[in-house]
């Protein structure tokens, strides 16, 4: 018996000490309720008296070396685990680090911002309206008779009969209209849509700042010195401005607005095409009709609204000739403004 215990213990503490793993298998293996360990000293009973303490002193031995050389195996393994991830885990702090690009404000929202940002500053209160509006909103509200050249399909995307993409930032002014009573100070700029084919002066889809002002009193007078203040701030204090006739449904009397250009000052240049003048934007006296349609009663309030192409200015700003440059989202193209 003794013969098997040494047996016992070297073929125990060569395994554990080749171990490259989890001990676990091996203690079982040798010290478990069905151990190789465990069943000698089961079989004890059927030795001599005398022989026992012996045997037993033996055995005990045996199991003291077998758990010390696994605790002592345990502990290098456990160490070596260390290591192999410490060495997997390896953190280089003077290695770059990887930066994702970092893009810029694209030029046609910085232009909005800045516009809705100089009108805020006046005063108004920036509302934002669907770009699905109805026809009734985008059209028939606005003064615009059954026959107006802007009412063709061939020029207005529909959704329904009597819904559609908005041509235009103005249906804003008749949801104003209804939800407030005046005195209404408001800019509302957002993205349009007209059916026309992409080139370097048109796009299905381009954006507008439209801004409307109601209240008793209200005069040609304010539209040239909100207009004119606007322009001065937007394009330098020595901007000039010019107010000349127009026709538009939703407003009586209408005039389209110049800024002097901010380039050449006025003398001629490439970007006013030799003009010293350039347009804007179309503004005037709200329409009677549209105040009445808004549930104003134009006896009572009157006001003036003004619409301008974002785009537009956003080019002369950024002396881009080509709109559909601005669409494209080349990041070569964005990075030089
Ligand atoms: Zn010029």
């Amino acid at each position: 018996m003794k013969e098997q215990l040494e047996q016992i213990r070297q073929k125990a503490i060569e395994e554990i000490e080749s171990a490259q793993t989890s001990l676990d298998d091996i203690r079982v293996k040798y010290l478990g309720k069905k151990g190789q360990l465990t069943a000698i000293l089961r079989g004890m009973g059927a030795l001599d008296a005398d022989e026992r303490p012996v045997i037993g002193a033996i055995a005990n031995t045996v199991r003291e070396h077998i758990e010390n050389a696994l605790a002592e195996r345990g502990a290098e393994l456990k160490e070596l685990a260390l290591k192999k991830s410490l060495e997997l885990e390896k953190l280089d702090v003077t290695y770059d680090g990887a930066c994702s690009p970092c893009g810029h404000v694209h030029p046609i929202t910085r232009t909005m911002e800045r516009m809705t940002e100089i009108f805020v500053d006046m005063g108004f209160t920036v509302v934002e309206g669907p770009e699905v509006e109805t026809v009734r909103n985008n059209f028939d509200d606005l003064n615009a008779p059954a026959d107006h050249p802007s009412r063709d399909l061939q020029d207005t995307f529909y959704i329904t009969e009597s819904t559609l993409l908005r041509t235009q930032t103005s249906p804003v002014q008749i949801r104003a209209m209804r939800e407030t009573q005046p005195p209404i100070r408001i800019i509302s700029p957002g993205r349009v849509y007209r059916s026309d084919v992409a080139d370097a002066t048109h796009s299905p889809m381009f954006h507008q700042l439209e801004g409307l002002v109601i209240d008793k009193g209200i005069t040609m007078g304010d539209l040239k010195g909100i207009l004119s203040l606007f322009a001065k701030t937007m394009f330098g204090p020595e901007t000039k401005t010019r107010f000349r006739p127009h026709n538009f449904p939703f407003t009586e009397p209408s005039a389209e607005v110049d800024v002097s250009c901010f380039v050449c000052g006025g003398k001629g240049c490439r970007v006013c095409k030799g003009e010293g003048w350039m347009e804007i934007l179309g503004s005037g006296m709200v329409h009677p009709n549209v105040l009445r349609a808004g549930g104003i009663d134009p006896d009572v309030y009157s006001g003036f609204a003004f619409g301008m192409g974002i785009e537009r200015v956003a080019m002369v700003m950024s002396g881009i000739d080509d709109l559909r440059l601005m669409y494209e989202n080349d990041a070569r193209f964005l990075r030089q403004f």
